[in-house]
């Protein structure tokens, strides 16, 4: 088995920055420290928090004093004047980039433009990016049918995890339609690069790992992007997940892992590969010796 592991893989700097944000927050107070929702997408990384006194609420109404961390993906305004409402302490770890996307819906929808974000309705970024204009932003989900009328002036940005390939798509079927288009490229560095490793990693190898959260939207859109480039694509959480039935002992296996994804995760994945590899590879040579 050959393994190739992705260049860029791991926590991206936002992910990194929140989790710092909520450790830097357990150390200074005694009080309760709470993460609106889960701090990122992946639940390994949210029970070790938890262990370190930094627990989810699903809900504000579960939380009854302390610290209230807003995760990386952002949230609503009205949510932040809830919980300051509420006597709580914000503390805010929405990602500079997701920040950005929300600046810019504001700044197109305040302009005038009839606005469009390219994402997933139900994702926490999509719903604090529309929160931010009042819901006067509207969501292109390019996983349904959608369509537009003839409009004047219309502006789109797209959630952060999104791919380039999809933004351009949705630009060439707005443009016909519109007198004027104003586009704000919001999709994140990190998640641009690592979606260009994947489809290069995924055109050289037999079977792709891609290791994260379920729920986490990069993590999910790089085994598309894999899946899409004709690789065989298992997206796993854990490293007790990988089945020996997937690889041969000649396998070609590219490792990927989103951004929420813990080293610790990758490191104990890798190493499991390399222990069914030996464990492949010696029953391939007693294979081959039996027959002589
Ligand atoms: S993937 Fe990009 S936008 Fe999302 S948290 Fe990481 S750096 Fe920020």
């Amino acid at each position: 088995m050959k393994i190739i592991i992705a260049k860029d893989i791991g926590f991206c700097f936002g992910v990194k920055r929140a989790i710092k944000i909520a450790r830097d927050t357990r150390k200074k107070t005694d009080e309760n420290v709470w993460t609106l929702g889960s701090i990122i997408h992946n639940p390994q990384v949210v029970d070790k928090l938890k262990g370190e006194g930094i627990v989810p609420a699903n809900d504000l109404d579960e939380i009854d004093s302390g610290y209230v961390i807003i995760r990386s993906h952002g949230a609503r305004p009205e949510v932040l004047q809830e919980i300051k409402k509420r006597g709580f302490t914000v503390v805010d770890a929405t990602c500079p980039l997701v920040k950005r996307a929300q600046e810019k819906a504001r700044k197109l929808s305040n302009e005038g433009y009839e606005t469009f974000v390219i994402g997933d309705k139900e994702h926490p970024e999509i719903m604090g990016i529309v929160g931010q204009t009042e819901g006067r932003i509207q969501v292109i989900d390019t996983r349904c049918d959608w369509s537009i009328d003839e409009k004047e002036k219309v502006g789109l940005i797209a959630q952060t995890t999104q791919s380039l390939e999809t933004l351009e798509k949705v630009i060439q079927k707005i443009l016909p339609k519109v007198k004027e288009l104003r586009v704000f490229n919001t999709i994140c560095d990190v998640t641009n690069r690592r979606q260009k490793e994947v489809k290069k990693l995924a055109r050289g190898s037999d079977l792709m790992i891609v290791i994260g959260g379920r729920k986490s939207a990069n993590t999910s859109r790089l085994a598309s992007i894999a899946r899409e480039e004709g690789c065989k694509t298992c997206h796993i959480e854990q490293a007790e997940e990988l089945k020996g039935e997937w690889f041969t002992p000649k396998s070609k296996v590219g490792v990927t892992a989103g951004a929420s994804t813990p080293d610790w995760i990758i490191k104990e994945v890798v190493s499991k590969l390399e222990q069914m590899d030996k464990k492949e590879e010696i029953l391939h040579g007693r294979r081959i010796r039996s027959r002589d």
